[in-house]
């Protein structure tokens, strides 16, 4: 199964994190059908497609969590409840309160992380799309870097662990 990853250092550098965290958050002898199926699919996609691993790194972390319970507050103001509007053109995440902040409340937040349109959208995508189109998406570059931001930090605030993966 999946012989391409040992063709590639790449794809086998990032399916070794992915492993790892699959370890990580699961314990033997329970039962984690939904976490087994992202897996399965995450490593498909990386040994059989040309699709940008990184996003597709993003894409696993972040419904990873989802899974595991954590789910942002992404609809409205994590502090005053406004809603989020999809003509705004940038968001503010906090990542201490776990949730989207409007304009005026961010400003008194400093472990916010500003987020452009088109990386919300992803968010939000990534957060509530059916399993089987997890990864069929493509994102701009400016704001993959930006997702990655967002989803090293948020990784590291719910699983209080760094998951780097080796680049050559
Ligand atoms: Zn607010």
């Amino acid at each position: 199964m999946f012989y391409n990853l040992r063709e590639d250092i790449d794809k086998l550098n990032y399916a070794t994190t992915i492993s790892k965290m699959i370890y990580d958050v699961t314990e033997e002898n329970i039962p984690a059908v939904d976490i087994l199926q992202l897996f399965l699919n995450t490593l498909y996609v990386i040994a059989e497609t040309d699709k940008n691993i990184e996003l597709v790194f993003c894409v696993f972390r972040i419904r990873l969590l989802a899974i595991l319970g954590f789910l942002p507050q992404i609809s409205k103001c994590v502090s005053c409840g406004e809603p989020m509007l999809e003509e705004m053109e940038e968001f503010y995440f906090s990542i201490k309160d776990d949730g989207v902040k409007c304009k005026v409340c961010q400003k008194l937040d400093k472990s916010v992380i500003k987020l452009s349109k088109t990386t919300f959208s992803a968010l939000i995508y990534i957060l509530s799309c059916d399993s089987k189109k997890l990864f069929s998406f493509e994102i701009p570059k400016e704001d993959l870097q930006e997702l990655e931001l967002f989803c090293k930090i948020y990784t590291l605030q719910h699983l209080e662990k760094e998951y780097e993966v080796v680049k050559f």
